[in-house]
């Protein structure tokens, strides 16, 4: 019998670094949401103790590299589990492009061995089993729309965001999340009004949530890589409501009430950039069905 669980990858509707703690962590703060883009993920019980990545992405490591085995790993550790799993990953989401896309996987796989062997964890305890893993994956675990606090790891749930179209854009570029971080600094940095976006999700306000959209982040990606900028510029030419890049890059996206505003952008971003995607923001249970 195989299990499916989708994991849909996260953007960040804004992103702001408060300062670095004594543990080396950057204590930040974060409103994510989810979107449907979504990898898909099949488990298999195996009678052995092994644990079996299979996925054809060349960029996905198919040993204890992949976020998704060490999520197997640390609940069959935690639960003492005398049996194996072959893990299926149907890649969708870019890699490595500031969407989340391993997070979700390794959440995806701890939400299905709960199912598959009724381990009985709540979904807080299944987050907090996650932030062992890595940051983003315990809001990954909630699929929600969510102000991440701590080192990301603190998730309080916010109202999904007014309904729209997701236009992503992703250079072809991968961006490591540490580098982007070790060289961030918070001089003459932006702060976004974190509160204020917050306020605009409660108000169901699109115009007020485009306009508190903001990554501290972009002051040390884009200058890093131009090409982020140019898809910057392309899609606010384009008439995009609201342009930002997601986490620490290189995927940029825009938000568009209409469909019509949407594939305009997606026809714009031609010639400059061969990844692109249009998709809706999601809420949780519209995910579920
Ligand atoms: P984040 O926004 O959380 O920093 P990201 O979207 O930038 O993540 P990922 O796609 O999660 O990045 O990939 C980052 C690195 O993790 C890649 O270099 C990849 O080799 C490794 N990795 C491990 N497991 C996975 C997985 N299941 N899917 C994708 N990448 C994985």
């Amino acid at each position: 019998m195989q299990l499916l669980e989708k994991a849909p990858a996260k953007i960040n509707l804004s992103l702001d670094v408060l300062y670095k703690r004594p543990d080396n962590y950057h204590e930040i703060e974060m409103v994510m949401t989810t979107i449907d883009l979504a990898d898909r993920i099949g488990l298999t019980e195996l009678p052995s103790d092994k644990i079996i990545i299979d996925s054809e992405n060349q960029f996905v490591p198919n040993d204890e590299r992949n976020l998704a085995y060490r999520a197997a790993k640390l609940v069959i550790d935690t639960y003492n589990v005398k049996k194996g799993i072959n893990i299926f990953i149907e890649k969708n989401i870019p890699v490595a492009a500031g969407l989340a896309g391993g997070s979700s996987d390794a959440a995806a796989v701890i939400r299905g061995l709960n199912r598959l062997w009724q381990l009985g964890m709540s979904v807080k305890e299944m987050a907090e089993l996650g932030a062992k893993i890595g940051s983003d994956v315990s809001f990954c675990v909630y699929n929600t729309t969510a102000l991440a606090k701590g080192r990301g790891e603190l998730i309080e749930e916010l109202p999904a965001p007014p309904s729209c179209w997701v236009v992503l854009a992703k250079p072809a570029i991968g961006v490591s999340t540490q580098t982007i971080y070790q060289n961030f600094s918070p001089d003459g940095v932006e702060h976004p009004d974190t509160q204020g976006m917050i306020r605009a999700l409660e108000a169901e306000d699109f115009d007020a949530m485009c306009g508190k959209v903001g990554n501290v982040l972009e002051s040390v990606t884009l200058p890093m890589y131009p090409e982020v900028r140019q898809i910057k510029q392309q899609m606010e030419l384009a008439g995009a409501d609201a342009v930002l890049m997601s986490g620490s890059g290189p995927t940029v996206f825009s938000l568009a009430h209409q469909e019509s505003r949407a594939y305009r952008i997606y026809n714009s971003l031609r010639g400059f950039c061969d990844e692109v995607y249009v998709v809706r923001m999601l809420g949780y249970h519209q995910l579920l069905d």
